[in-house]
């Protein structure tokens, strides 16, 4: 199991957070300090460390969150116009928070390669 983080307490209500979706499995809701007009963080409610934890059980699970945030930025509308998927995975990859989350970003034109 892994330790507990601001996004589990998020997830069990026990810390206020601006969500926008929620159900048995995933939770979503708006980053605290956006990096572009629209930022969701899309997190499992089962506290999984990174990615590299992730196990091949978690696969329907790590699928959720991909169909949760298409189906979020269709709600936000700004499916057509696009957003980026991101997902950090410890030190290097910019990970700040050990429970896993993607990042939806969208209402501006991202850049690429990212920095
Ligand atoms: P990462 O660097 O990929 O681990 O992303 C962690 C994200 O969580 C950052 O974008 C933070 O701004 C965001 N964050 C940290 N604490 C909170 C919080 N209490 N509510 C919402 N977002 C948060």
């Amino acid at each position: 199991m892994a330790e507990d983080t601001v996004f589990g307490k998020i997830v069990r209500g026990e810390i206020p957070a601006r969500i926008v979706y929620q159900d048995e499995e995933v939770t979503a809701f708006h980053d605290i300090a956006p990096v572009a007009p629209t930022h969701l963080l899309i997190v499992p409610n089962k506290p999984i460390r990174t990615l590299n934890d992730a196990t091949p059980e978690d696969g329907a699970l790590l699928g959720k969150l991909l169909l949760t945030a298409r189906r979020l930025a269709h709600e936000l509308g700004v499916a057509e116009q696009g957003y980026r998927l991101v997902l950090n995975c410890n030190p290097d990859g910019g990970q700040s928070v050990y429970h896993l989350h993607v990042h939806l970003l969208a209402g501006r034109k991202m850049t690429w390669p990212p920095g």
